[in-house]
């Protein structure tokens, strides 16, 4: 291509800006720097509830050559290690889910199967968040940093740890970071199309500008500006998510209360309850279903569970779903024009950066230009992978609570075939890696390390089935448990050593 690409990009939302950057940076790197415009409305908000990302978003920051401590200083961000899940077998207890894979950091015996610590943990009933680096910081507090010398601090482990944040702060300083890249204030009113190949050829702008390119990502949220027109289809997932509606609010957290390291998901009687925190406050919301509680229920349920009144700062509908065709002609979606589930597992942004790093590495021709000839396989991974988040996400809502309607309803109508299949085939046999297909092609994605804490703290594993698969490996048995003890012992330790996380963000905001 003799001219650079001209892509452009609609919507000023999270994944709009991380779109600018990925394909800045990708392009750049391939030699062909392409032009990039933002077109953002400032009549239409983003969507901000207070958000919990994966570990993959630490990941592209820093492979962005991002400074972190700039970016915890800038958007009042929080270090999240795992998920706090409280209640969802309707007992009172929790269980938590820490994002680090200990299984990383060990060289087992040939023949060991490829999650055996797991498989250890369940089957001899043990904990498997003692053996996390995270799990033991959840539990105690603190951030994955020690003091190291003169005060600085020194990682306590090599896992990359996830973000909570406000999108809309992370979006502002990501506009910022993005040098180069155009911005235009409008709002897109209609696609021009070439008749030929339906492509897009231009954008129709409020006021009666246009904008041309050669390629169009749409990440105008819940809109769906471009794809919908395109022809994409929504595929509901409605049959396996049961919440349809979010009412969140903030919380503001007194200067002495220790800030959480992990998100907090605590289900209640039609739904679950977030906690975020960010530097600032703890943005909460109530993800709930309003065939089983009205507004002013939820909102009563919420004061009435938190001993304390809320605001709600809206009323959101959830249509979980994706849409069929995250690609279509010279048109990308991306963000929550292509999917929402619901903010279960944090599967919007992390689905955001995956898809990104994937159109990146496999679409993006060298030389500039987009690779067409991948759109089609494209399209199918995309759907493959928030298929296994809708699945995942399901399987949360398995624990056997029956205490009330919404409950009973979600056991008698809302178990996904995927998921009774999977959840029957665990039951006889452990989660193994090649259960899921590696749709996202070596990039993260939801896999069996995931399912375990939740697997077992919902009690859907059978620790005799686990004792017996390791039994039959009686080396990988004996590293298993000799592993097991000393990480045990080795991540509790390193837990005495951690900063405080409210001290560590207070040193990453200095030293920024
Ligand atoms: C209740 C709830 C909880 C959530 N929790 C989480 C979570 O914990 N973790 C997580 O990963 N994700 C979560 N999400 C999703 C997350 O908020 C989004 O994935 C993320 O903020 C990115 O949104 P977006 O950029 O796709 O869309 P938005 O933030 O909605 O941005 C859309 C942009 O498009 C622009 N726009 C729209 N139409 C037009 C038009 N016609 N012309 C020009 N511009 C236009 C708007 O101005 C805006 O800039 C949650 C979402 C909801 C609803």
């Amino acid at each position: 291509m003799e001219r650079p690409i001209e892509i452009v990009i609609v919507g000023g939302g999270t994944a709009g800006w991380l779109a600018a950057l990925v394909l800045q940076d990708a392009t750049r790197r391939d030699g062909a720097p392409a032009r990039i415009t933002v077109v953002e409305s400032s009549r239409i908000p983003t969507i901000g509830v207070g958000e919990g990302t994966t570990a993959a978003f630490r990941m592209m920051l820093l492979g962005l050559g991002l400074d972190e401590f700039e970016f915890l200083r800038e958007t009042e961000a929080t270090v999240k290690l795992g998920i706090r899940h409280r209640d969802w077998r309707g007992d009172g207890s929790h269980y938590d889910g820490p994002i680090d894979d200990p299984h990383r950091v060990l060289r087992p015996p040939a023949g060991a199967p490829d999650e055996y610590l797991n498989v250890y943990a369940v089957g001899a009933r043990r904990p498997l968040q003692d053996m996390h680096l995270f799990g033991r910081l959840m539990a105690r507090g603190g951030a994955p940093w020690a003091r190291g010398p003169e005060g600085r601090p020194v990682a306590l482990g090599p896992f990359h740890y996830a973000y909570h944040f406000d999108q809309a702060k992370v979006g502002r300083w990501l506009r910022v970071k993005a040098k180069g890249v155009e911005t235009l204030d409008a709002t897109v009113a209609g696609l021009e199309r070439d008749g030929a190949s339906g492509d897009v050829s231009a954008l129709a702008l409020d006021g009666g500008a246009r904008i041309s390119g050669d390629f169009f990502v749409d990440a105008t949220g819940f809109r769906r500006a471009l794809i919908g027109p395109m022809g994409a289809r929504w595929i509901s997932y409605s049959d396996a998510l049961p919440v349809n509606r979010a009412m969140p609010f903030w919380l503001a957290r007194g200067a002495d209360e220790e800030i959480d390291n992990f998100t907090l998901a605590r289900a209640l009687s039609a739904g679950w309850l977030w906690k975020i925190p960010t530097q600032a406050r703890d943005g909460c919301g109530y993800a709930y279903n309003d065939a089983f509680l009205s507004p002013d229920g939820a909102r009563q349920e919420v004061e009435a569970a938190l001993g304390r009144p809320i605001e709600p700062r809206n009323d959101i509908k959830i249509d979980a779903g994706r849409v069929d065709r995250a690609w279509i002609g010279n048109c990308l979606a991306l963000g929550l024009a292509t999917s929402f589930l619901e903010p279960l597992e944090a599967t919007t942004i992390h689905g955001t950066v995956v898809q990104l790093s994937l159109f990146a590495a496999r679409a993006l021709a060298k030389g500039g230009g987009v690779a067409t000839g991948f759109r089609d396989e494209y399209c199918r991974r995309v759907g493959r992978q928030v298929d296994d988040f809708r699945t995942f996400v399901n399987a949360h809502y398995m624990g056997g609570r029956a205490d009330a309607p919404f409950w009973r309803d979600v056991a008698a109508s809302r178990v996904h075939a995927e998921t009774r299949a999977r959840l029957d085939a665990w039951r006889r046999a452990t989660p193994k890696p090649a259960d899921f297909e590696d749709c996202t092609l070596g990039l993260p994605h939801v896999g069996a390390e995931l399912h375990y804490p939740v697997l077992d703290g919902l009690g859907l594993l059978d620790p005799a089935v686990a004792k017996a698969e390791l039994a039959a490996v009686p080396a990988a048995r004996a590293f298993a448990r000799k592993s097991y003890e000393a990480l045990s012992r080795e991540y509790r330790a390193a837990a005495r050593l951690a900063m405080g996380h409210a001290e560590f963000l207070a040193h990453a905001r200095g030293a920024a």
